[in-house]
């Protein structure tokens, strides 16, 4: 039977899992993919973080080769962590349906760059990739898409834009039909044993090109497949020009259209491979096509390439040739690019770039970092060290008015680039900073490097029991698990110090005295791990737990000279200069104390 639910887009993936008789949903937490955990958790499907994306898929696979149906989720840079893996369960494919959700952040909206996933999946992975227009079709496209990595044995892929993954409707809830298989583990070396040896039965080629080989056989069957698929189809109409909507972008081509009120001949493609027929029967009526797809030219060239082989003669825009080549798509700019394609122009200058209000990047009123921020500020000062950083809520930490962290790229490089800042030959002290979640994802591996080849650096680890930028998602360094078992929570000081590093602990909110050990630590030699713990106060605060003792903290507006340090060079957003004097938000403020050891005329109090 069917019924409607308004849910997010996750809760959508989530619940095509659970009518998809998934058995195993693993995932790292990565904006804007998270609360696919959760919801599945919430379907009873076994669920877990697992300490990185790689690590997740790996599970999912696992599950997957005993015959069950199994998802990995992740966000684009999670992707990225798994192509090793990707590269290797592409030639031996999987059992069970195993579907990998690469939820992609066009804009850049919540991530440190913007990417397209379909390249490394689809291109370079030459795996198949589901690229949603709506909610309910992202429903209706993980459930095919665990039914076709069956019938494939291909991993088969889900790539939900943040339009998507964040944005609510209304779905098609249907009963589970699907009978789970029995669990079997069936033994087959030849297949799952990715290793250089001779295939005898395959006239001595090795077993790489063999499977490589059975890789590229299914592309056929998957073309086939992907031309009778609903979810691409063609829309006449009349009109000189043709219009190509991939994914998110069809949904906007239509906003367009009813804006427009005005029906445009529209081919509709969201899944890869292509279905050459449909994009050749399609074409061929056109002398212009426009293609609007997120992000980079995927479709675009593909399409180019299906003319240039059928010798068919149209001109092709899409990303690569008339609309910008960064940045999200939107109906304005699709708009925009209707109104160009038909009068024969460039896209104006104006439709290019698109203005995002400024705004200020900082820690939540009372975090700990920013009392860890301002006490390793004062340490590179005096010494002019140079601070590495990485992915977690510290990095605002790189902004006014710490400017700390010189380097942000992704999980887990602030240890080896601190160290090759050394290596390098830098002479003053290099620290890199990194969070509790992060140094579980991939900061452990880097610093077992760190130690190995004896780097004289300092690693501060911010600990606050959680990943708290994504959510607040459990890690090894929680008390519980995502399903709330509770379990000895690893210690990153005492792995640390098992791995040979010195290890020191602070307390955060105590800037004196986290000052005071940052300057000694830094003069020392080797490599030295300082871990700032202190709960995180947005999550913790809530359960009734924080790190400090509150208290009323007020301005002596007869000590206070309005000189502006507590805004300018600490900036907890409490704080504000009014009439020259600094004032307490005290509906804000949380008594964390902090900023008495702030002001050095002593008017906190
Ligand atoms: S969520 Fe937690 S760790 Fe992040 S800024 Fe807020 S208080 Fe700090
Ligand atoms: S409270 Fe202290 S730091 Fe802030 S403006 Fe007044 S004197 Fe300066
Ligand atoms: S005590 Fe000071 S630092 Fe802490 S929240 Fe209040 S104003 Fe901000």
């Amino acid at each position: 039977m069917s019924t409607k639910e308004f849910v997010m887009g996750n809760e959508a993936i989530a619940l095509a899992a659970k009518e998809a008789g998934v058995s195993v949903v693993a995932g790292y937490p990565g904006t804007p993919a998270s609360e696919i955990i959760d919801a599945s958790l919430s379907h009873g499907i076994y669920a877990e973080w697992s300490t990185n994306e790689k690590h997740a898929f790996e599970v999912a696979t696992g599950a997957s080769l005993c015959n069950q149906r199994a998802m990995a989720v992740m966000k684009h840079n999670g992707t990225n962590v798994v192509t090793d893996f990707l590269m290797h369960v592409n030639f031996t494919g999987v059992r069970g349906g195993l579907v990998l959700i690469s939820a992609d952040d066009p804009g850049g909206n919540s991530s440190q760059n913007e990417e397209d996933t379909r390249i490394l999946i689809h291109n370079y992975a030459h795996l198949p990739v589901f690229d949603p227009s709506s909610i309910q079709e992202a429903k209706e496209m993980t459930k095919k898409a665990f039914e076709l990595s069956e019938q494939t044995e291909l991993v088969f892929a889900l790539r939900p834009v943040m339009r998507i993954c964040h944005a609510r409707g209304i779905v098609e809830k249907e009963d589970v039909t699907y009978q789970k298989k029995p669990v079997e583990f069936k033994n087959d070396r030849s297949r799952f044993v990715m290793s250089a040896v001779v295939e005898k039965e395959h006239g001595g080629v090795l077993r790489p090109i063999i499977r490589h080989r059975w890789l590229n056989q299914k592309q056929n069957e998957l073309k086939e497949i992907m031309e009778n698929l609903p979810f691409n189809h063609i829309e006449k109409a009349d009109g000189e020009v043709g219009y190509v909507g991939c994914g998110i972008g069809y949904s906007y081509l239509k906003e367009a259209e009813s804006i427009l009120d005005k029906k445009l001949p529209v081919l509709k493609l969201t899944t890869l491979p292509l279905p050459e027929k449909k994009v050749i029967e399609f074409v061929s009526n056109y002398k212009k096509i426009v293609i609007f797809e997120e992000l980079e030219p995927v479709v675009e060239n593909l399409i180019k390439g299906i003319c240039y082989d059928k010798g068919i003669q149209v001109e092709i825009l899409g990303r690569k040739t008339f609309l910008p080549a960064e940045g999200e798509l939107s109906t304005g700019l699709i708009l925009k690019a209707i109104e160009s394609a038909e009068a024969n122009k460039a896209m104006p200058k104006e439709a290019q770039s698109t203005y995002i209000p400024a705004r200020v990047r900082t820690q939540c009123v009372g975090c700990s970092h920013r009392g860890l921020l301002y006490a390793l500020k004062s340490v590179v000062r005096r010494t002019g060290a140079v601070v590495t950083g990485d992915i977690g809520c510290h990095d605002a930490g790189s902004f006014q008015p710490m400017n700390l962290q010189s380097t942000i790229y992704c999980m887990g490089s602030s240890i080896p680039m601190a160290y090759g800042i050394k290596a390098g030959g830098y002479e003053k002290p290099v620290i890199a900073m990194i969070g509790d979640s992060t140094f579980f994802h991939n900061g452990l591996t880097g610093l077992a490097s760190a130690i190995f080849n004896k780097a004289n650096i300092t690693v501060i680890i911010a600990d606050n029991s959680t990943t708290a930028m994504t959510g607040f998602q459990p890690h090894p360094g929680s008390e519980t698990n995502v399903r709330g078992e509770q379990f000895q929570a690893i210690d990153p000081a005492s792995v640390a110090a098992v791995m040979g590093a010195k290890t020191y602990i602070c307390n955060p909110y105590n800037v004196e005295e986290t000052k005071k050990l940052l300057a000694e630590v830094v003069k020392e030699e080797g490599v030295k791990v300082v871990i700032a713990r202190a709960l995180c106060y947005l999550k913790f605060s809530r359960e009734g737990r924080v790190s400090f003792e509150a208290r009323k903290v007020t301005v002596d507006h007869e000590v206070c000279n309005g000189c502006k340090i507590c805004v300018s060079d600490f900036g907890c957003p409490a704080i504000t200069i009014v009439d020259g004097k600094a004032r307490i938000d005290q509906d804000s403020c949380n008594g964390c104390g902090v900023c008495v050891s702030v002001c050095a005329r002593g008017a906190m109090k």
